[in-house]
């Protein structure tokens, strides 16, 4: 039996923009090099504008494909170190909350002693 994959089941690739058409909010997909140009929406047929991938240019598209795809990944590189450093960032800060809280006690401690 042989199974048919369905055409709703858009594959995504890395490498895809994945947007919403202003018009109808439907999620549309589109290869890389669709970036800046005028397509029609799918469902609803309006013609709408492949947003650019942030950190790419439009300039870059002149480049060939395997230089934009090194610029893809190394963007979405930087975007995952910044969101572990933000982590970091934040377990710090509960850290010294927490020991912002300690301090308070005992000062409200020294407080009621004297
Ligand atoms: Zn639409």
């Amino acid at each position: 039996m042989a199974e048919e994959t369905s055409d709703t089941s858009v594959e995504i690739r890395d490498t895809d923009i994945v947007f919403d058409c202003p018009e109808c909010g439907k999620s549309l997909v589109i290869d890389y090099r669709g970036a800046g140009l005028q397509i029609n929406c799918s469902e609803c047929g309006a013609s709408v504008l492949v947003p650019i991938p942030d950190g790419m240019e439009l300039n870059d598209l002149d480049l060939d494909p395997g230089e934009i795809l090194k610029q893809l990944f190394a963007t979405r590189r930087n975007y995952q170190k910044v969101e572990l450093k933000l982590q970091a960032l934040k377990a710090k800060l509960v850290r010294m909350q927490e020991a912002l809280g300690v301090m308070q006690e005992v000062v409200a401690e020294g407080i009621s002693e004297s």
